[in-house]
């Protein structure tokens, strides 16, 4: 198995080859922080953290970075709004999406670079261009040469004369040509603003990724990633400042996921039809998200409806009631039992994992990598009923599903052990009313716990518990 990976640049799948063994350099565009997260954004964040992860899982070691843009217009827009400070908006909507992501089982980013804080590499690599001829200043705005850049639309697959005809509507006077774009931007009076060559300004949108990217991962990175809106124009543009100015190109592969629509809407944060990360949150747990975000492959178009996220919800939940009931067979089940997984069980489960791994490395279908997880379901249900069936089956079982899921992240760990703890909590709140006598307190906790499909059973030992 090699894994392949579908590249936007060649559009085509490649076998995936790092450019040091065992590393993957990896960078995703990464908000601009003048809102809240809609459920849109989480796309990306969702599908890359699962790419990552697997990278992760077969023994790569990543560098994952996603930058902020804490400085643009709409930063600027924002903070006249809200009469605080640009820096304050930044800070609240990057606290806010470190706890989106948390709240969607997203590891943080192994760095996550500022444009506020990367204002020196950015002017240094404008100047750079400057010098080798590749952008010209005009009143304090300095603009990307394209017709200097032969390569300039290799990626979105257009050339200039199409380009051209796009944009004429919206001719700048002060461009050499209608398709060149800002690198930096003049001041506006009374507007925040550092210093350059060229005057008090602020960076244009794509210099950032360009600039960030090589202090952090180098010249070239392996994978670049995004949604699918960004392979034109901002990453056409990356491509052009990086590659004029170091002559190597930018990324090995481009990653770049597929919409997700409200009913045949487009949506966006302009629309005004975000339903927030925030809120969703409030009614359905990560596992459930990432189900729902997973169980379509990232090149396909998503459709957001309630129906499917209740629908992900109970699949969901079908995975997170079998795992836990293997999990308490396993704390249930004897330390004299056979250390060894019976064989007939290893081989299905390594069939299981083969073709997880399989769909996996095929440009990371996780549809079909959830269709093997419910064939662990089938699996685990069927052994929890077998007689034989014993501590090192259980436990065999979960190790295959803790591969599979230390990646997709359906069960997040979180949820796994909060039902554990507020069933432990009632149990022992219920011993506690027992000793007091207190009859009526400790009947309904029973109740409560047989509603929440948990029988108790009174052992020597103490107090047992197992799902129905
Ligand atoms: P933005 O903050 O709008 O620049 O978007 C941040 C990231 O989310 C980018 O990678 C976008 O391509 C992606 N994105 C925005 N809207 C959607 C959507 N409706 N579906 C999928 N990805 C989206
Ligand atoms: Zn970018």
């Amino acid at each position: 198995m090699a894994l392949q990976i579908y590249n936007t640049m060649t559009r085509g799948k490649e076998a995936f080859v790092p450019l040091e063994p065992g590393k993957v350099k990896m960078y995703v565009c990464g908000p601009t922080v003048y809102g809240y997260m809609h459920i849109g954004n989480a796309r990306p964040v969702i599908v890359f953290d699962t790419v990552r992860n697997y990278l992760e899982s077969i023994g790569y070691e990543v560098r994952y970075v996603t930058n902020f843009t804490d400085v643009d217009d709409k930063m600027i827009r924002k903070a006249e709004e809200m009469n605080i400070t640009v820096a304050d908006v930044a800070e609240m909507f990057i606290k806010a999406y470190e706890e989106d992501i948390a709240g969607l089982g997203v590891k943080p980013a192994s760095l996550n670079p500022r444009v506020t804080e990367s204002m020196g590499t950015i002017v240094d690599f404008i100047k750079e261009l400057e010098d080798k001829g590749y952008a010209y200043e005009n009143g304090g705005d300095v603009f990307y040469r394209t017709a200097k850049f032969a390569d300039y639309g290799k990626l979105s697959r257009q050339n200039l004369e199409e380009l051209q005809f796009g944009i004429r509507v919206e001719v700048d006077a002060r461009k050499e040509n209608p398709e060149d774009f800002v690198l930096w931007k003049a001041a506006k009076p009374g507007e925040v603003h550092w210093d350059s060559p060229w005057g008090q300004g602020r960076p244009g949108w794509h210099i950032e990724c360009s600039a960030m990217a090589r202090e952090y991962l180098g010249d070239t990175m392996d994978i670049h990633g995004g949604g699918v809106d960004l392979q034109f124009p901002h990453h056409e543009c990356e491509c052009a400042q990086t590659e004029a100015l170091t002559g190597k190109p930018l990324s090995n592969y481009w990653m770049h996921n597929a919409f997700l629509n409200i009913g045949d809407e487009k949506m966006s944060k302009s629309l005004g039809n975000g339903l927030l990360v925030k809120d969703i949150r409030q009614r359905f747990k990560a596992g459930v998200l990432r189900y729902f975000m997973l169980s379509t492959h990232y090149r396909n178009p998503l459709n957001f409806t309630e129906e499917a996220l209740q629908s992900a919800e109970k699949s969901a939940e079908r995975i997170a009631l079998a795992v836990s009931n293997v999990q308490h067979r396993l704390e249930l089940a004897g330390t004299e039992q056979a250390d060894t997984a019976r064989t007939e069980l290893t081989d299905k489960i390594a069939s299981i994992l083969e073709a997880y791994h399989s769909k996996m490395q095929d440009d990371f279908n996780t549809p079909d990598a959830i269709t093997a997880v419910f064939d662990w379901v089938k699996l685990a249900n069927q052994t929890l009923t077998e007689e034989g069936a014993g501590r090192a089956d259980f436990a065999a079982l979960l190790e295959a599903f803790a591969v599979m899921n230390s990646v997709l992240g359906l069960v997040p760990a979180q949820e796994e052990e909060a039902a554990g703890e507020e069933i432990e909590r009632l149990i022992a709140e219920r011993t506690e009313a027992r000793k007091n006598k207190n009859w009526a307190r400790s009947d309904e906790i029973r109740d409560q716990l047989n509603a929440m499909g948990i029988l108790l059973e009174d052992t020597p030992q103490g107090i047992r518990w197992r799902r129905k």
